[in-house]
């Protein structure tokens, strides 16, 4: 049975959609380099830019882990545009986020899992959270929800394509979690396992994934050794004030604790920091829901992309300060 995708209207700003997305990477990149680094389950490529700067801290900014948040896809791509043109894809300046992007080293992957990406509508704003549930699992044959329990401790690792109608945003075109893993060693996801290779021997002090869920908040990782914890905190405190300031107000920090649980099972924040030896920090922008009071008011398009340009702003920040660097050494040596 072949679902055919509402196709939804969204601004300028607003490139999300993997066919532009794509068109963009190939015909608008002159600033930064575009490195193939494989292909998705379904056979989409697998892209990522490349702004060099020698002798600056390298930092890495991933959207599109999950299919059905497209403002993730956007954002990253925002941010490239930033970087190619100084200014977002809505014209606007972001002169305190160009300054820092001039000083690190930034590699920019828009969309991990294109397959995902490509089964989903280009925004869910102002529709409800029920719609994307759909999305984000898939559907089985007998039109119940794939069981991807997000807030399971049994996560779903896989589900056969053959037995369903489609297979969700969560998860790639071959049925693996995108973002949950049995070992912290190596992923099924053959996206995930790619950008791993890429990344496995480049120095990257930090990796910055972006997600989307209802709210707005930061994660402590909390499968990092305590080397890392203050730095998630130090996050916290400047991004709620710059959040504060343009009356959008950030979440709390997410599963920090003293010390943070870690959970049952694996994403691939510990497959990253374990083997490739960097800090991982991941932020959950918005969808811009209706029909919850907990999700007024509604942000703009621009506004939810602005905010994750924001949580990149100190992201950045800390990085060329050290953060990163100085727990690496500390965890890892050398
Ligand atoms: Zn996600």
């Amino acid at each position: 049975m072949h679902i055919p995708i509402p196709q939804i209207a969204v601004p300028e700003c607003w490139l999300a959609n993997l066919g532009r997305v794509q068109d963009y990477l190939l015909r608008e990149v002159r600033v930064g380099g575009l490195h193939d680094i494989g292909r998705s389950a379904l056979g989409y490529p697998l892209q990522v830019v490349e702004y060099p700067q020698v002798g600056c801290p390298k930092l890495m900014v991933v959207g599109g882990t999950h299919g059905h948040e497209p403002g993730t896809v956007a954002s990253v791509m925002n941010l490239i545009h930033l970087l190619e043109t100084g200014r977002d894809l809505a014209d606007q300046p972001h002169d305190d986020l160009l300054a820092l992007l001039g000083q690190v080293q930034l590699y920019a992957m828009p969309c991990l899992n294109p397959d995902g990406r490509a089964v989903c509508p280009d925004s869910f704003h102002a529709q409800g959270i029920d719609t994307v549930t759909i999305y984000s699992s898939g559907l089985q044959k007998d039109g119940s929800l794939i069981p991807y329990d997000a807030d399971s401790d049994e996560p779903l690792y896989y589900f056969d394509p053959a037995e369903a109608i489609f297979i969700g945003g969560q998860l790639n075109g071959a049925g693996y979690a995108m973002n949950r893993r049995r070992s912290p060693d190596e992923s099924d996801a053959v996206e995930v396992q790619r950008l791993f290779e890429f990344v496995r021997d480049l120095g990257l002090d930090a990796l910055l994934d972006l997600h989307a869920c209802g709210y707005s908040f930061a994660f402590q990782a909390r499968s990092h050794e305590a080397p890392y914890w203050p730095i998630m905190r130090e996050w916290q405190r400047r991004a709620e004030r710059l959040f504060a300031a343009k009356g959008r107000p950030l979440g709390a920090l997410h599963g920090d604790g003293d010390p943070p649980e870690p959970p049952p099972f694996h994403f691939n924040s510990s497959l990253f920091h374990e083997h490739a030896r960097l800090m991982w920090v991941s932020f959950e922008g918005r969808q811009g829901y209706l029909g919850r009071p907990s999700f007024m008011p509604l942000p703009t398009h621009w506004e939810i992309i602005d905010d994750y340009l924001t949580a990149t702003r100190v992201f950045l920040e800390l990085g060329i300060e050290g953060h990163y660097a100085r727990a690496n050494r500390e965890v890892f040596g050398g």
